[in-house]
């Protein structure tokens, strides 16, 4: 079992007061607050390692240039992928999927052809391929969710077609908290030839992500809602894929020669790392994904489910709460509005208890379309949050409904 008093001292950033209450944190989904050792990692670098990397012959630059390619080691052990240059350093999720909706688009995607997504999607698994079936004339096609927030499977067959370049979807929603049949699905989409993008935004830091095991052909994540830096994310892709497309951005570092004429680019995974790479981050983000590693999964996992069953059922017992969002398999964030009650005025009344929670529609309006609302109230919790900041929430809702009902 995990130590969880022990766990929330490496985190300095939850133990402030707010509006002269003991903070709250229930926005992880959004962001995650960062251990102590992130926090080091990065001063340590800025006091005593920093300098340019995969330039210089100094020893500064070697031994940081060391360092960024020991994280990526890391990183490839963390995800169970195969080969190093299958993990490429981003500035995030949104980073992620735009470089590969522009390059997979620009390789792969003709006049007529299909993009498969789902209705759980956050914008940044929306827009990009928009954007990209725009400038290609191609479709976006959508799978469905039912109402408690799940993929209608049913049909997927329909909508997986001859045309369907790329199926693209969430391992986990971020607004319903769905966790999505992603292993099952893949295995359906390889058997039509299909290649499949994994958004794990809100996958990565709840469990355990072996893209060996799960298959897929792309897997995409951002360091500063798994513990660790902003600015940084990762695209995992199979080295088949990665070779077959063309650079995303040009610059530095992502070069073999340059000449006025002609240029031929560096090989994996520096095509893809254009310009000075945000190193300190690669650092910060290693030592959170070795930190969760070593607090270890079934741990983080009983901790969580078991807050999860304690917050559904106390959320459930309020009277006039609606949860949006109950799917068989889901992680700990719970969407819900309050009959006659404004999302963003119960959001402003719990903040001024000290309890941070989200409003409005999560980056993803297509499923508070689906559901006919504006938006919703968004408790998304994690390993260090606690049975009494449930109760907290619970108690902080009370007073809402007292003052708007
Ligand atoms: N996908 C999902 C499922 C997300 O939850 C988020 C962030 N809310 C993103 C993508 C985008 O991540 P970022 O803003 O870190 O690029």
């Amino acid at each position: 079992m995990l130590n969880i008093a022990k766990i929330r001292n490496e985190f300095p950033a939850l133990h402030q007061r707010v509006h002269d209450h003991d903070l709250v944190y229930l926005d992880n989904a959004a962001t995650t607050q960062k251990p102590v050792r992130v926090i080091d990692a990065l001063r340590d670098v800025y006091t005593h390692k920093n300098s340019n990397i995969h330039r210089g012959v100094h020893f500064l630059s070697s031994q940081m240039t060391e360092a960024y390619e020991q994280a990526r080691t890391n990183i490839r052990i963390f995800l169970n992928a195969e080969k190093n240059h299958e993990i490429i350093f981003t500035s995030g999720t949104t980073d992620s999927i735009n470089l590969l909706a522009s390059t997979f688009g620009d390789a792969f995607v003709g006049s007529g052809d299909e993009i498969l997504i789902t209705g759980l999607e956050h914008h940044s698994n929306i827009v990009p391929w928009q954007m990209m079936a725009q400038r290609r004339h191609a479709k976006l096609k959508v799978l469905p969710i039912t109402l408690r927030g799940e993929l209608d499977l049913e049909q997927l067959d329909s909508l997986l077609t001859p045309k369907t370049r790329l199926f693209a979807l969430s391992h986990v929603s971020n607004t319903l908290g769905t966790i999505n049949p992603v292993k099952s699905l893949i295995k359906k989409a390889h058997a039509l030839g299909i290649p499949v993008l994994v958004d794990g935004a809100q996958a990565i830091q709840h469990g355990p992500v072996d893209v060996k095991d799960l298959d897929c052909d792309f897997y995409v994540f951002s360091g500063h809602k798994t513990y660790g830096p902003n600015g940084i994310g990762v695209l995992y892709g199979k080295e088949s894929w990665l070779e077959k497309l063309p650079p995303y951005q040009g610059g530095g570092d992502m070069v073999a020669k340059v000449s006025f004429e002609k240029t031929t680019y560096a090989e994996l995974p520096l095509k893809f790392e254009a310009g000075t790479a945000n190193y300190p981050a690669v650092i910060g983000l290693m030592n959170a994904l070795d930190y969760l590693s070593e607090l270890g999964w079934s741990d983080i996992g009983a901790h969580e489910t078991e807050l999860k069953e304690y917050a559904s059922s106390r959320l459930q017992s309020i009277d006039g709460l609606r949860l949006y969002g109950t799917a068989e398999n889901k992680i700990c964030v719970f969407s819900f509005l309050i009959d006659g009650v404004h999302a963003s005025d119960t959001g402003l009344v719990l903040d001024k208890l000290g309890i941070a929670v989200r409003t409005g529609h999560h980056c993803a309006e297509p499923v508070m379309d689906f559901y006919g609302i504006p938006g919703t109230v968004r408790a998304s919790l994690s390993f260090y949050n606690t049975r009494e900041e449930v109760d907290r929430l619970v108690e902080g809702l009370g007073k809402v409904k007292q003052m708007f009902l």
